[in-house]
């Protein structure tokens, strides 16, 4: 059984990754307080069919051969190495599982050696695990770039997910800050993951269904000059070329301070929180990278993504939800999906109200400025004083999602939801 000393390095280690949903928490313990969602260990996701599970999160090493500026565990970087058998994945992952604290696994690993060597034995812990172990919990494998194709394709028939890692959102930045990386190396088996004709001939080589939970991504934002807009046409292209089930975007952490191609200081989680907010919109709302940014590039940190793009459109505003068609309706802010779909339903029936609006969970605060129900509007006529109240709900709102006060630092968490 692997010591305590190794399980601490190797969770610790493995903490920096956010494809995990709980991952961006920085909240430590406070005395006499209970919990720790700044330490490794175990870490939560949601499954393809929406349930949150919980995960053992651990590198199988960290004795990393790469030597990537961002990444504390840098081949030059001087912390404490430990790396597992993958007969000591597996005993843990029993363990945990029988005393019922994870449903799964989310395992990766440094270079340790070379990419095949570390992909062979990623390999083998999932294969133990599904065949002697007889475990059928979910499991998540980070793939390692540069890895035979033929390896990577036996893993995606044992683990529900798989993900590489974009890294950085530019070829550039990745050529700087991640010398032994490239872009080709990256995408090369995102491409083959989504591939029909690789899934297909991975049939047989292993114990299930290709992949049940699809491949995710993960770039870190605000190591390198990027502005949000190139980061939005790149996740857009992902999503589209490979089929990806989510984007993680990860504000960079200063743990490099010598480096003089990186920052001093940590990324704003802000930008961050609004980047996922974007994706949302991309994904589900018929929105383009393009129409989201500012002019310079970046997205507002005063209101929200869909809130940002229709103060700058006033023009298309205010819609009558009698007759606006559903693709306008889930532009107004404060009108969700589900609802722009309750309002179109409804409105076949009886000619809709502001009450209406109401009991529909529209959130009126915010939606009655751009539109008319029954031609009546309750909105706030003068455009200043407009984005003044959205701009003071916007930081209520906020306020009321910050995660934890540290020292005088006021952080805020990832969300990710209707807007
Ligand atoms: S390959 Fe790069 S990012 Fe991955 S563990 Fe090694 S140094 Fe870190």
């Amino acid at each position: 059984m692997i010591d305590e000393k190794r399980l601490i390095i190797l969770t610790q280690s493995a903490k920096y990754d956010v494809s995990c949903s709980s991952s961006g928490s920085r909240r430590q313990n406070v005395p006499g307080g209970l919990g720790n969602a700044a330490f490794g260990g175990i870490c939560h996701s949601f499954t393809s069919d929406g349930r949150c599970v919980s995960l053992l999160k651990i590198l199988l090493s960290n004795k990393c051969a790469y030597d990537c500026q961002y990444c504390v565990n840098r081949r030059s970087n001087d912390v404490p190495r430990a790396s597992a058998s993958p007969e000591e994945i597996c005993e843990l992952v029993a363990e945990f599982y029988k005393r019922n604290y994870i449903e799964g696994l989310f395992l990766s690993s440094a270079v340790e050696i070379s990419p095949d060597r570390t992909m062979e034995l990623l390999l083998d812990t999932v294969i133990r695990l599904r065949k002697l172990y007889r475990f059928n919990g979910y499991i998540h494998l980070k793939g390692i770039p540069n890895a035979d194709p033929l390896l990577i394709q036996r893993a995606g028939a044992y683990v529900d997910r798989m993900s590489f890692n974009i890294e950085l959102p530019s070829e550039r930045s990745l050529k700087l800050l991640a010398p032994q990386k490239s872009k080709n190396a990256i995408v090369k088996p995102m491409r083959l993951l989504s591939s029909a004709d690789f899934k297909e001939n991975a049939r047989g080589r292993g114990a299930g269904k290709f992949l049940p939970a699809g491949q995710t991504t993960q770039m870190i934002v605000g190591a390198s000059p990027e502005t949000d807009g190139q980061i939005l046409r790149l996740s857009q292209g992902l999503y589209d070329a490979f089929s990806l089930k989510r984007v993680y975007y990860s504000a960079y952490i200063a743990v490099n301070p010598q480096s003089r191609y990186l920052p001093a200081k940590s990324a704003n989680l802000l930008r961050e929180h609004r980047l996922y907010q974007a994706d949302w919109l991309l994904r589900f709302y018929g929105f383009t990278a393009e129409e989201i940014v500012r002019e310079d590039g970046f997205l507002d940190e005063e209101y929200d993504p869909k809130c940002a793009w229709a103060v700058r459109h006033m023009e298309n505003f205010p819609v009558e939800v009698n007759t606006a068609p559903v693709e306008m309706l889930v532009r107004v802010p404060g009108i969700g999906i589900r609802s722009a779909y309750r309002i179109r339903e409804a409105r076949r029936r009886t000619r809709l109200t502001f009450d209406d609006l109401k009991k529909m969970r529209v959130v009126l605060k915010r939606a009655k400025h751009f539109i008319t129900a029954d031609g009546k509007f309750f909105g706030e006529e003068n455009f200043g004083r407009m984005k003044t109240l959205l701009a003071l709900q916007e930081t209520n709102e906020n306020a009321e999602q910050l995660s934890f006060l540290t020292g005088n630092e006021i952080e805020k968490s990832v969300i990710t939801g209707e807007i």
